[in-house]
């Protein structure tokens, strides 16, 4: 078991939060189908919501419905990876939330 960062630890926070909770179901809801996967002309469910900016942390952008997007795993994934050049990759579960 690793050491958390203080950065991590204020994600877990968040996520595990009610709201986040109704605002990932309602994310899916509107938007069930993968959009990274739609732009290459694939239909895949979408199981992640996903910040478009990146929250670090910010409750303003984290609870903010018009900065979700829905991707499935693999592209969210990937996703990511991109995003998270240098320093660690973070890898996330299904539900969104970072795995460590
Ligand atoms: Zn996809």
């Amino acid at each position: 078991m690793t050491q958390r960062s203080p950065e991590a630890q204020r994600y877990h926070a968040l996520y595990r939060t009610a709201l986040w909770r109704q605002l990932r179901l309602a994310q899916l809801a509107r938007e069930p189908l993968c959009w990274m996967c739609e732009e290459l002309g694939e239909v895949t469910a979408a199981n992640t919501v996903d910040h478009r900016k990146a929250h670090k942390g910010d409750p303003a952008l984290f609870f903010d419905p018009g900065n979700l997007a829905s991707l499935c795993h693999s592209c969210h994934s990937r996703h990511k990876q991109r995003l998270e050049r240098g320093g660690k990759v973070v890898r996330y579960g299904g539900d969104g939330y970072p795995v460590d």
